[in-house]
């Protein structure tokens, strides 16, 4: 590669392309952003607008006492086009950043247009190039040329997938009292790891039935159905196709002894951690479709979930995304063609706002790179250093898409309740953030 790049090519003008190519201006190099709308559609975008916000009109919260807040503050220090145009289009919606999706998307697509050192084409890129340095940017729904490019390049048999993702809950907030430890019969080498298992009298278990059928869905999009044959059951239809279904299901109590009572319960939820701090669980096998806030009341009928703080809800939706803990360099290149980036959700975070981050730090490190400078790494107590540390480590159960929250965030070791822990987290990752200077020694 040849010092001193004077171009990056940028493929997809979305969320995180966007912030890509802004950040590549700020050092002075010129960005050709490509973008296939709107002569190739995808099956969610309306418009031809950049940076269009495919479903809901919210950046969620805006306040420092979520994670998302502090991963907002962090991207304005770092000059993000992203928060810069939610702030010009705001609309009311308490502490949520929620705004007005036409103007946002008009806000952004005027700034990039009036960039003289950007290079807006509106083109279908279906190669990625041999030399230039290259940043795809293509994100859930990438067009099935590039896919295919993307396979070749990474050796990988699939790229895009139904993604179901079950419901992450705090680690904190699980009532441990009704809970037991254990895999199914015992078996420590059955691969299943050890369970925080939360069993259900047979009065709960239908309660929580009842719930699951009356909760209000998502509609279900044409190209999500095919979802439902791939062994990804949403647990609510599950329960249409009968009241017993899911303790045959996902809910199942066999090989499962309550060491309270010494039986077998009528059914049992089970938790597996999803990191090595063992600061969140998920639901094993509990895909779902109910709206959040159905969510939230449905699964607290749970009796050791009754005060459960939801990290991550459930969804399923298309998605596309790489095997990045395997794929990627720390500084967001590939491992096997280094002049290649990857940003916003084909990375494997997950949601508008985590996707624009990525795009500012992979055009930070893919500018610095095409300049001859070192990579400078973001660091891991910011809540982008905590992301990317996410789709960088490998794990037993396979890589599954994450969005920002408290779990991800290195522990806070003191016995202190949940609010200060969240304080300490915040100023921790500000103080970071403030000693990062990825423009300097330019
Ligand atoms: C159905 C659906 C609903 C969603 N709902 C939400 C939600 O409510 N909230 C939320 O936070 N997240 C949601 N997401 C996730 C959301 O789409 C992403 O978080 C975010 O848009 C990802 O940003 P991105 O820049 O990676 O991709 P995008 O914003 O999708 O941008 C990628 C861009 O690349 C373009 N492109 C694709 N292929 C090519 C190519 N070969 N050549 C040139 N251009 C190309 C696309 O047209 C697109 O403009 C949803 C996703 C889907 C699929």
């Amino acid at each position: 590669m040849s010092k001193k790049q004077s171009s990056i090519i940028v493929i997809g003008a979305g969320l995180a392309g966007v912030e890509a190519a802004n950040q590549i201006t700020k050092f002075g190099i010129r960005a050709t952003l490509y973008e296939m709308r709107p002569s190739r559609k995808t099956a969610a975008h309306k418009t031809s607008g950049l940076a269009e916000l495919v479903c809901s009109n919210s950046l969620k919260s805006a306040s420092t006492e979520n994670a998302s807040g502090i991963l907002k503050e962090e991207m304005k220090h770092l000059g993000s086009l992203v928060i810069e145009a939610a702030e010009a289009s705001r609309v009311p919606a308490g502490k949520a950043l929620a705004v007005d999706r036409d103007m946002f998307s008009d806000y952004i697509t005027r700034k990039i247009q009036a960039n003289n050192l950007i290079d807006l084409r509106r083109e279908e890129v279906t190669n990625i190039p041999k030399k230039s340095i290259t940043i795809v940017a293509t994100g859930p729904l990438t067009s099935d040329a590039l896919c295919a490019e993307i396979c070749s390049l990474t050796k990988s048999e699939h790229l895009y997938f139904y993604d179901s993702i079950s419901p992450i809950i705090d680690a904190d907030t699980i009532n441990r009292l009704k809970t037991f430890r254990g895999s199914r019969y015992d078996r420590e080498d059955s691969g299943e790891g050890d369970y925080l298992n939360c069993p259900l009298s047979k009065n709960e278990y239908y309660q929580l039935v009842d719930g699951l059928l009356q909760g209000e869905k998502v509609e279900t999009r044409e190209f999500e159905k095919a979802l439902y044959f791939q062994s990804c059951m949403p647990v609510e239809i599950m329960c249409e196709r009968g009241r017993d279904t899911l303790r045959f299901g996902p809910l199942k109590p066999v090989g499962l002894t309550d060491p309270k009572t010494g039986k077998t319960p009528f059914a049992v939820l089970q938790l597996r951690t999803e990191n090595k701090e063992e600061t969140m669980y998920n639901m094993v096998g509990f895909q779902t479709k109910l709206r959040y806030p159905q969510q939230r009341t449905v699964f607290r009928k749970i009796p050791a979930l009754e005060r459960a703080e939801f990290l991550r809800y459930g969804s399923m939706h298309r998605n596309t995304y790489i095997d990045s803990p395997k794929l990627l360099e720390k500084d967001l290149s590939l491992s096997c063609r280094p002049t290649v980036f990857f940003a916003g959700q084909i990375t494997g975070v997950e949601g508008y706002v985590e996707s624009a981050a990525t795009g500012i730090i992979c055009g930070i490190n893919a500018s610095r790179k095409a300049l001859g400078l070192k990579h400078i790494p973001i660091p891991r107590e910011t809540s982008i250093g905590s992301l990317l540390e996410y789709i960088s480590v490998p794990r037993k159960s396979g890589f599954q898409p994450m969005n920002i929250n408290f779990g991800l965030f290195p522990k806070v070791e003191k016995e202190i309740g949940k609010e200060k822990k969240r304080k300490i987290i915040f100023q921790r990752a500000i103080r970071s953030m403030l000693g990062y200077d990825p423009y300097g020694q330019m």
